[in-house]
Parts: C-alpha cells; structure tokens; sequence
C-alpha cells in the first residue's frame, strides 16, 4: 500500500525454488524463504552459514 514502486503483473513465471508461482514481492521467487535460500545456494560457495536452515520441504 505504501510501496509506490509496484511494478505491475509479468508473465506468469514459477518460484526456481520450488516451482511454485512467483510472488511480485519476490520475483522472480515465490516467498521471501526461498528468495534466502536462493541466495543461501550463491552465497554458500563464499561463506559459512552460521545459523541452521531448516530443510526445504518439497511440500510446500
Ligand atoms: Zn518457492
């Protein structure tokens, strides 16, 4: 409501995640977890996590 940079609807496009539909908030992902966890994979190379992530449950 506040945010007056919405940009409007694109192609439907699925969350690479977990292929469930993407968010606009989180495009190109679905929900901000799996936008973290994306990076998480990126970052992964260059950093040691120091918090658990809890598993990605396909069930989602
Ligand atoms: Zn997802």
């Amino acid at each position: 409501m506040m945010n007056g940079n919405v940009e409007p609807l694109r192609k439907a496009v699925s969350c690479p995640n977990c292929s469930s539909d993407s968010a606009r908030s989180h495009y190109p992902f679905c929900s901000k977890r799996c936008r973290e966890m994306d990076l998480h994979r990126w970052f992964s190379g260059s950093y040691v996590l120091a918090s658990q992530e809890p598993e990605f449950s396909e069930d989602e």
